[in-house]
């Protein structure tokens, strides 16, 4: 099955009001290598036009890869709160 089928059945409860991961536009500017881009399995980080960075945390599935791999330490990552965050289900 494709990565992609798998991923859809995920269920998200988005904590509209209290995003889990907030981007440092400060930090994140500076980054050059930008390995966001190729490291979230859920492809949630985009190149704008702009040249910065754009983030939908809505479907994270809570990896941790963002955090670990983000070499200018620009991201604020933690766990959402209660029963938010994602459901697993893999069929
Ligand atoms: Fe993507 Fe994982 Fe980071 Fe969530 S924690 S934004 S799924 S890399």
């Amino acid at each position: 099955q494709q990565t992609d089928e798998l991923l859809g059945l995920d269920k998200f409860a988005v904590d509209e009001d209290n995003p889990h991961v907030v981007i440092d536009k400060e930090k994140c500017i500076k980054c050059t290598e930008k390995p966001c881009l190729v490291v979230c399995p859920a492809k949630l980080y985009k190149l704008g036009q702009d040249g910065q960075i754009q983030f939908d945390y809505a479907g994270c599935l809570e990896c941790g890869t963002c955090r670990v791999m983000c070499s200018h330490k620009a991201l604020d990552w933690k766990y959402p709160q209660g029963t938010f965050g994602v459901s697993f289900r893999f069929g």
